[in-house]
């Protein structure tokens, strides 16, 4: 889909707005440009007095001041150049770092549901790619808009002012010339457009081959990838390919379009009439002015197929930016609350999608008990613990924290009331001690670490290590183990004293030997706090206040341990199929 025009308009706008705020580097780099092109357009005025006085009548005056006038030319053209492509490239870096920033940002404030929908390859090449691809391709349109632009003028204005009649028939190839640039920058934009999003692709199937490296080991998956790969790989060249054939059909078919003209142009001039009215000075610089027209001209016919990339690039950066950042209009601030979770017939479903995934789930969770859920995979319980930091909002139904219903209260200070550890535990590149300390932003003391790394049973495995905490963890750090991890991931979930624990399969991608380990970790956690337990080995939660059982969606059973058990329902075949095996 191309962005309709009005849209593109908007985009460019946009974009203007980006560069404001540098817009004396822009001027600086305007004038350098223009100063670049009347340069030279003066040195070709200055040929025809070259030819007609320094060699035509042997002037030696003027052919000894002729080196000096050269080198001062080309000094001026230097110092012109510089300050054009500096200043530009200064506006532009600035603009891309900005809006990659905004980007980064943005991202990071989007809900969860636009997470679900976009691939993750995708946004890093926008943060990456399509950023870049705005400056390079719109501060060259620039330059070449500018400067080209002002040197064709300048020729023109220069070869009318030598012969009138020679030169016009310039006006007679300017409109062909301007069809020819019409069709290409339609037929550029089109293919831009496809090279863009077949660069999202490369990465996103370049990070799935990242990221699922040992699965792909393992199954022998190599030349299922590797064929993957090539088959975007090979669209993007094609892409590339047609592009260049465009634009080299295009440039040749102006050239030989323009050779017309300058065939034209030395017929007349061999007409007696003609050759009366011309010196050998005027006619060079006619001649000259053509030739040199021809190199801007090919330039300008891309400029407006660079400027529509860089337009859809941006667009598709605008894109990202316009979509509504996380609703965050409650107003209460949520301080020191006892911990007691409310679930009132809550029903959902996930955005963009039919199934409805909870259906009228009603329970309470008492402050500081500790509520467990089970089911089969897929019967909801993730879904729960989602609900809870507001990750999604149900549509019907209530959740409330100590009877506040959480849709009033801030974001943030909702957030800060929970920790959640589930099976799958993210470590950020960096020691082990700010791991563990992540999102605290005044330094916590030493003596506080260590409580907490003690009871979380780090550092058991950290005192054998050179530098203890301070180890870095990950690709030049230390390789940790899946309990090990998990138990920097309850030691950050102890510091930080939420009221509210969330443990989400936290210890099921553990061996019962490490999850015994770790347990006595978790019972710590466990204390003192509203917890909602969902595990999937029910030895762990045995001791649990209150377990609820869920099926598809809803909540079939609830009640302790014991109770349930002799309930004989759902609850307890579940058990007795775990201990037909487990034992
Ligand atoms: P559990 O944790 O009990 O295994 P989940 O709560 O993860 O189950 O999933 C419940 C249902 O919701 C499943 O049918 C799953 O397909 C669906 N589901 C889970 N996450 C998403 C998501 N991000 N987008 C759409 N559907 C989802
Ligand atoms: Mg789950």
């Amino acid at each position: 889909m191309t962005p309709s025009p009005n849209l593109k308009q908007r985009s460019f706008s946009r974009l203007l707005s980006y560069i404001k705020p540098y817009r004396l580097g822009f001027i600086a780099a305007a004038i350098g440009m223009i100063g670049y092109a009347l340069v030279d357009v003066y040195f070709i005025s200055q040929l025809k007095d070259f030819i007609d006085i320094g060699i035509n009548q042997k002037n030696t005056d003027y052919l000894r001041y002729a080196p000096i006038f050269i080198i001062v030319i080309f000094i001026m053209r230097g110092v012109f150049n510089f300050m054009a492509s500096y200043c530009l490239n200064w506006v532009g870096t600035h603009v891309v770092q900005e809006m990659r920033q905004q980007l980064f940002r943005h991202l990071m404030h989007l809900p969860v549901s636009f997470h679900d929908q976009h691939s993750t390859g995708d946004l890093i090449s926008k943060i990456t790619y399509n950023t870049e691809q705005i400056k390079q391709t719109t501060s060259r349109a620039l330059a070449v808009l500018i400067r080209e632009g002002v040197f064709v003028f300048g020729l023109l204005v220069l070869m009318f002012w030598n012969s009138w009649q020679l030169s016009s028939i310039f006006l007679l190839i300017a409109p062909v010339i301007a069809v020819i640039v019409r069709f290409v920058s339609k037929r550029f934009q089109l293919l831009s457009k496809n090279i863009q999003s077949a660069m999202g692709e490369v990465t996103t199937c370049s990070e799935q081959m990242l990221n699922g490296h040992k699965v792909i080991l393992a199954f022998g998956g190599q030349e299922i990838e590797n064929n993957r790969f090539f088959a975007i790989n090979n669209l993007t060249r094609r892409q590339d390919v047609k592009m260049e054939a465009t634009r080299a059909i295009s440039v040749s078919s102006i050239q030989i379009i323009a050779s017309f003209a300058l065939a034209f142009v030395i017929y007349m001039a061999s007409f007696p009439e003609m050759l009366d009215s011309l010196t050998a000075g005027k006619f060079t610089t006619i001649v000259g002015s053509m030739m040199m027209l021809l190199r801007p001209l090919k330039q300008l016919t891309t400029i407006n197929s660079e400027f529509q990339r860089g337009l859809i690039a941006a667009d598709s950066v605008f894109q990202v930016l316009d979509q509504p950042a996380e609703q965050d209009t409650g107003t209460h601030v949520l301080t020191d609350i006892k911990g007691e979770i409310c679930f009132d017939k809550v029903n959902f479903a996930y955005p963009g999608h039919e199934n409805q995934v909870l259906h009228d789930v009603s329970f309470t969770a008492p402050a500081g008990k500790t509520i467990a859920i089970v089911g089969r995979s897929g019967s909801g319980k993730t879904t729960i613990s989602s609900l809870l930091p507001r990750f999604y909002d149900v549509f019907d139904g209530d959740i409330s924290l100590d009877g506040i219903p959480i849709k009033s209260c801030t974001l943030a200070s909702l957030r800060q009331q929970m920790a959640v550890v589930s099976q799958h535990v993210t470590l950020f590149n960096d020691s082990i001690a700010n791991n563990i300390t992540y999102g605290f932003t005044e330094p916590v003391s030493a003596e506080k670490l260590q409580e907490v790394a003690e009871k979380a049973h780090v550092l058991e495995f950290t005192s054998t290590l050179k530098d203890g905490l301070d180890t870095m963890i990950g690709e030049n750090g230390v390789s940790l183990s899946g309990g090990q991890r998990q138990r920097i991931a309850i030691a950050r979930a102890l510091l930080r004293e939420a009221p509210i624990l969330i443990l989400d399969e936290a210890t099921s991608a553990l061996d019962t030997e490490s999850e015994r380990k770790i347990q006595s970790a978790l019972n710590e956690l466990l204390k003192n706090r509203t917890s909602i337990v969902i595990a999937h080995r029910l030895s762990t939660i045995e001791n649990a206040d209150s377990i609820l059982v869920m099926e598809q969606g809803r909540i079939v059973e609830q009640g302790n341990h014991q109770s349930l058990l002799e309930q004989d329902g759902a609850y307890a075949q579940l058990y007795k199929l775990q201990f037909g095996t487990e034992q």
